[in-house]
């Protein structure tokens, strides 16, 4: 007997519905009965989930400018899973260009996906894993559907997400807000704008950098963290590292293009201040490549492509001793609601990509003065504004 088919052999069958491994097998396995209240039982859902989509036309209050370019239009997609009794499961696709995606690109992924919506959204594991077996790739269009599965579980068993998984919201740390590239004049008024935020995080990665650095330390004493999103080599890094001590940035994120693991590890030995991978680090398996030679990852859902792989990503970080941080696209409330599940896990928080938005569409955590405030409704919590 093959190996897959020894594993398929050995798990046990669910008196329900004879599926080999369903995890509502054994013994406090919820029974749906006829009258019960969906949002309390159901371990089974008896109708198919059904997909809606809706492209989002977000706009940023300014041009979102970082070392590979900028705009100010960013469109994502809306996902919603219905099932039968009506209840809707809500996830956002922020799609990235670094990764090669586009609104087209998830909406034509989320097609090839929704042949393999679950059965029962409470299969969550599955269901991600036969996504990515599916059609690799497409981080984005897989994270809405993980959020949207996860929102109809939460929603049907009556509990926010991070109830579930047993964690407690105050626990999460501050998040950042982003002053994007611009003009020394822009950079001041930006800083101004955004004085309710008390930790800022500095794009670099240019040949202007000690100009912005200034212009923002001129404007202000709060905490500054630094991402030079890909934009240095070996030799500007190590340069900026006792410039980047005497303005009093206390976080360093990914200095070098991502592959770049031996001029990472170089960066972080001189270094006094945490070097975290961003874009070197997609999903759990780039992280054993990098330890020692970075302090810490940070982990965004349009990468990593789900909820459950977050949650891997992070205990597989921690196994190695490495700082966690978790971070975003521009993207509305309801994909920052689905990260910002996690962030009681954290070391680092990044979630300002609705704040930065002049035009949120939905009402879900929020970053007010800084502050991580999760919802308390059952399911992500998000509603629309
Ligand atoms: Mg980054």
């Amino acid at each position: 007997m093959y190996r897959r088919e020894w594993r398929k052999a050995s798990l046990p069958t669910c008196a329900g519905c004879s599926d080999a491994g369903c995890s509502a097998s054994g013994q406090g396995r919820i029974i749906h009965r006829p009258g019960d209240s969906p949002l309390t039982t159901g371990i089974h859902v008896a109708h198919p989930l059904r997909m809606e989509v809706e492209v989002l036309e977000l706009r940023t209050k300014h041009p979102f400018v970082i070392a590979r370019g900028g705009q100010s239009d960013h469109r994502t997609v809306w996902v919603r899973l219905i099932d039968g009794d009506g209840l809707e499961g809500w996830g956002e696709a922020a799609p990235s260009k670094f990764y090669g995606e586009t609104p087209d690109s998830v909406i034509a992924a989320l097609k090839v996906y929704s042949a393999l919506l679950p059965d029962d959204p409470f299969k969550l594991e599955e269901a991600e894993r036969a996504w990515e077996a599916k059609l690799r790739g497409n981080a984005a269009a897989r994270a809405a559907l993980s959020s949207a599965l996860h929102d109809l579980v939460g929603k049907r068993l009556g509990v926010p997400i991070y109830r579930l998984w047993g964690l407690d919201p105050c626990m999460a740390p501050r998040s950042t807000f982003t002053i994007g590239l611009d003009a020394p004049e822009r950079i001041k008024a930006k800083v101004q704008e955004a004085e309710e935020f008390p930790i800022l995080k500095v794009k670099l990665g240019t040949d202007r950098d000690l100009e912005i650095l200034r212009a923002i330390r001129d404007a202000t004493d709060k905490e500054l963290r630094v991402d030079a999103n890909c934009g240095w080599t070996v030799k500007r890094a190590l340069r900026m590292l006792p410039i980047l001590d005497e303005f009093g940035v206390t976080v360093l994120e990914q200095p070098l293009p991502p592959q770049d693991h031996d001029g990472l590890a170089a960066i972080t030995a001189q270094a006094d201040i945490p070097v975290i991978a961003d874009e070197s680090c997609l999903t759990t398996v780039d992280i054993p490549p990098l330890v020692g030679k970075v302090d810490g990852i940070n982990i965004k859902l349009a990468k990593c492509g789900g909820l459950r792989e977050a949650l891997r990503m992070i205990a597989v970080a921690r196994a190695h001793g490495l700082m966690v941080m978790v971070g975003c696209m521009i993207e509305s409330s309801l994909g920052i609601t689905a990260a910002a599940q996690v962030t009681p896990l954290v070391d680092i928080v990044d979630l300002d990509g609705a704040a930065l938005l002049s035009d949120d569409p939905f009402v879900g955590a929020r970053i007010d003065g800084g502050q991580v405030t999760l919802p308390s409704e059952p399911g992500l919590g998000v509603r629309r504004r």
